[in-house]
């Protein structure tokens, strides 16, 4: 049992198609508990250090155009095994495999317009959390 920290954002194409309360409804419902919550609107800047990781992949260039287009709401939630357990509420990155039931299966409508994001492991989580918290902002 490891209590562990995760990076959720509820991507620009969500929160334009009114599925924010929908994301956190699910969140709730299974438990996952958020202790840190806010609207940003990311520069093309901004989402290029966001996922860096990936900036050798063809769709680079699209990926942070679409996270800076408009609003996200980013989350940090906590618990044991959260990591995986929010991965699994998500399910994956393609909606067309993603599992019955997740977010992504129900709602996405592209591979990358795909409604949530969410940190793989713990040391992109840590990285992330602090992309866009500090500890203030982060309750007990
Ligand atoms: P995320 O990191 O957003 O939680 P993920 O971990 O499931 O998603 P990654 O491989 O990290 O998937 O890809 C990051 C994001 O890049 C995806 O969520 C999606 O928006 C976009 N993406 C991934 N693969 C493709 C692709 N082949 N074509 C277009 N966009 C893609
Ligand atoms: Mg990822």
């Amino acid at each position: 049992m490891r209590m562990e920290r995760t990076l959720s954002i509820i991507k620009p194409d969500a929160v334009g198609r009114g599925l924010i309360g929908e994301v956190i409804r699910r969140l709730e419902e299974n438990n996952l508990k958020i202790v840190a919550l806010k609207m940003v609107c990311m520069t093309k800047a901004q989402a290029q250090g966001f996922y860096a990781v990936h900036k050798e992949r063809p769709f680079f260039d699209s990926l942070t155009d679409f996270m800076s287009s408009g609003p996200a709401v980013v989350m940090v939630l906590e618990g044991e095994n959260v990591i995986a357990r929010y991965r699994e509420l998500m399910g994956a990155t393609n909606y067309r495999e993603a599992a019955e039931g997740t977010i992504r299966r129900e709602f996405a409508t592209d591979i990358e317009k795909n409604v949530v994001h969410g940190s793989d492991a713990a040391a992109t989580a840590a990285f992330e959390i602090a992309y866009f918290f500090n500890s203030f902002e982060i309750v007990g």
